[in-house]
């Protein structure tokens, strides 16, 4: 005698048979065999063209909420060229620049600025990928012209701060030199561009004194010592209370960036 099946009972014959023919989706989905899967459960297709109609707009929302936290707090847009202060917070090249000329704190939560501005590479990336997928071809215009017009501004400023150094380089005027242990007040003077320049300008400006990438990587023990001196930075040592000079580049390094 056939057995007759509860409403309930039916509804978890129906799961496990949608279960089945989902799994059998998902695997010939993958091998590549998409249109035999259609024929064998169609309704299935239905169904996951659902599941990524709600995917779809999840994703959507995410953008939105994302805008929030990768909007810059000055200009309030898109960051563009993003740099990250030593406090963590990220604005646009462009908005941050003349604020520290200015100003030796964080836009953002006024903290003092101990050491340069750097590139915010990721953070950058992550918004070129969602500036990509939005759908409003309006916003996309409008983050690409300030990409330019950061560019401008980036070339101008280089050029302008090149100019002033090649006038003084006319006039005669002697820069600090690395090599030689500096007093308080030449540190003073060379933290005040350390604050105030950052990218291709902090590495001019750095190179200006000696202090580029490679002497930091091949200076000699006293040397590097003399460095660390200069720029204020406490120097590490190993178990044993030997100078780590491995760690030491590495915190130059940081300060160059
Ligand atoms: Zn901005
Ligand atoms: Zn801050």
């Amino acid at each position: 005698m056939q057995r007759l099946y509860s409403n309930t009972e039916i509804d978890t014959v129906d799961d496990k048979a949608s279960k089945r023919c989902r799994e059998t989706l998902i695997t010939t989905s993958s091998s590549g065999n998409n249109n035999v899967s259609s024929i064998l459960c169609p309704q299935i297709a239905t169904i996951q063209g659902e599941e990524k109609k709600v995917e779809q707009e999840n994703r959507i929302i995410k953008i939105t909420d994302l805008k929030d936290i990768l909007e810059c707090g000055i200009c309030r847009e898109w960051f563009v060229d993003p740099y990250i202060l030593a406090c963590s917070h990220t604005h646009c090249y462009k908005c941050l620049m003349p604020w520290l000329r200015v100003n030796k704190s964080c836009p953002a939560c006024r903290c003092l600025i101990l050491k340069p501005a750097s590139e915010n590479k990721q953070v950058a990336e992550i918004v070129k990928m969602m500036v990509c997928s939005l759908q409003d071809n309006e916003e996309k215009m409008i983050y690409e012209q300030r990409c330019t017009e950061s560019q401008d501004y980036f070339n101008k400023e280089y050029d302008h701060f090149v100019g002033i150094i090649n006038k003084a380089t006319e006039n005669g005027t002697k820069f600090l030199n690395i090599t030689r242990l500096w007093n308080e007040k030449e540190k003073r003077i060379f933290r005040i561009g350390l604050e105030r320049y950052a990218g291709r300008e902090l590495t001019k400006y750095c190179e200006l004194t000696g202090l580029s990438k490679e002497y930091i990587l091949e200076a000699k023990f006293l040397e590097i010592i003399i460095a660390a001196r200069n720029l204020d930075c406490q120097i590490p040592t190993n178990s044993n209370g030997a100078v780590d000079v491995m760690t030491l580049r590495m915190i130059l390094l940081e300060q160059i960036k």
